[in-house]
């Protein structure tokens, strides 16, 4: 806390791991020695920048841009940039160190890192986020690369910022390297199926932790937050596997469709005009817009919050509980309150955090730099099977790792542990760096 103030939800982030980790210290209490724990927390570089560029007016604005390089004990850093007024130290650090734990899960060989800038997309004409976007990969530049570091998208950075980001690397460096950054455009190194692998792991995650009870998706009803690359391809499984969605949100507002989500309908106003949610209303009878009150008073059996840091909070996880919801998976980081989460594990709602549920995109990343340094190209069907596998390894190592240190069923534990391992073992083999 001394040491960084002002950060909470990095200590927020830090905290739940740490907690998590007693059974696993004192089995084991080698990984307590020589500050291995006091290194975790301390990210191995912590890139802060100017990003200046000028607006369509020719008025000069000046942002600030981030990378927090946490740890590469386990492969080249990896994680995505946020573009989003809320952005600062405190939740590209939140973000980066959750990062470590999620891509040591999947088993990929991937460190942990994340970046972003408190740069606003909001409003801006296609030219200001391609001038943006060069401004910040200027400096970027100079720390990345397939190697080293290599950055994917996450709020406010899809295939359209990933592209003018790409173009600038390429230029400044006179390389070809595809394997700089992930979630790139299919004719130019990306991997099928990665602009649907949050989403849809996330709901290969909790379809896997429903089996594991007996139960199946087939007739639910999903409530799902956000009206982005998450929520949408979480919308797209959670239909493909016969459940029906029934809610998405943006930062105008919530809907609630009675008949079930109109996914066409969804991309057409999302990916392809970039409106807000007022618009489905607009178009949709079924549907009503909320302004206020919360999202997660409808009933549902499956809550899929795939929006933003702390959006569900203790009084939406007490509503959940008593309306029966059986299931929580996060499709955001950190997306559901300490509070909130204390509720669902007391009340024995299946409660799976964002670094097990969510890690299918970072996965696919990996997937997607394979294709790149093998010059391979594998088809959507080969990619959407390698994540199912991967989300059933991760279901299936943080229940197993849940049950050795003594709290079957409990996922939070599971992850925690499960990732911490890993990444430990691998820190006392590397020595003190
Ligand atoms: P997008 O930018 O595509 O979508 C984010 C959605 O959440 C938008 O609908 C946005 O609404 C809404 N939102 C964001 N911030 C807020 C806020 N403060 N209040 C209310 N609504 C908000 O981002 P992604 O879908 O990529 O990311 C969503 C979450 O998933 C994040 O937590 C991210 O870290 C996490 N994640 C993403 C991965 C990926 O592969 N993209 C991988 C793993 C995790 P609006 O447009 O109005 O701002």
């Amino acid at each position: 806390l001394r040491r960084n103030p002002n950060e909470p939800e990095f200590h927020q982030a830090v905290h739940e791991v740490l907690t998590s980790l007693s059974p696993v210290i004192d089995r084991q209490p080698e990984f307590a020695e020589y500050a291995l724990l006091d290194r975790l927390v301390e990210p191995e570089r912590q890139i802060l920048f100017r990003v200046p560029w000028v607006d369509d007016s020719g008025k000069v604005q000046v942002n600030r841009g981030y990378r927090i390089e946490f740890n590469s004990v386990l492969g080249p850093y990896k994680g995505g940039l946020r573009f989003h007024h809320s952005v600062n130290r405190n939740i590209i650090k939140f973000l980066g160190f959750e990062q470590i734990f999620k891509n040591a899960l999947t088993g990929q060989g991937i460190g942990g890192g994340k970046g972003g800038s408190d740069f606003d997309p909001h409003g801006k004409t296609d030219n200001e986020i391609m001038r943006f976007c060069q401004a910040f990969m200027t400096e970027l530049s100079r720390h990345i690369g397939d190697k080293t570091d290599v950055p994917a998208g996450d709020i406010g950075v899809g295939a359209r910022e990933i592209g003018y980001l790409f173009g600038q690397y390429r230029r400044l460096t006179n390389r070809y390297e595809t394997g700089v950054l992930t979630g790139k455009g299919l004719d130019w190194g990306g991997s099928l199926a990665r602009t649907e692998a949050t989403g849809y792991g996330t709901v290969m995650f909790a379809q896997n932790m429903l089996a594991d009870r007996g139960m199946d998706l087939e007739g639910m009803t999903v409530a799902v937050s956000g009206a982005g690359n998450v929520a949408i391809y979480a919308i797209e499984k959670a239909q493909q596997f016969g459940a029906k969605p029934v809610t998405f949100s943006d930062s105008s507002g919530w809907v609630y469709d009675k008949d079930g989500i109109d996914l066409d309908l969804l991309k057409e106003i999302k990916e392809v005009k970039r409106g807000r949610v007022a618009d489905y209303v607009a178009q949709r009878p079924t549907a009503e817009l909320h302004t206020d009150g919360s999202l997660w008073s409808v009933p549902c059996d499956v809550a899929l919050p795939c929006a933003t840091q702390n959006e569900l909070h203790e009084d939406d996880a007490r509503t959940l509980v008593a309306n029966g919801c059986k299931v929580v998976a996060e499709g955001a980081n950190m997306p559901c309150t300490p509070e909130a989460i204390d509720i669902f594990q007391e009340a024995s709602v299946l409660y799976a955090p964002g670094k097990a549920a969510n890690a299918g995109g970072v996965a696919v990343s990996a997937l997607e730099m394979q294709q790149n340094a093998s010059r391979a190209r594998w088809t959507f069907d080969q990619v959407e099977e390698s994540l199912a596998l991967i989300m059933k390894d991760i279901h299936d190592t943080c229940l197993a790792t849940a049950d050795e240190f003594g709290s079957p069923g409990d996922y939070v534990l599971g992850a925690n542990a499960a990732g911490f391992v890993r990444v430990a073992k691998a820190m006392r083999a590397q020595g003190v760096i």
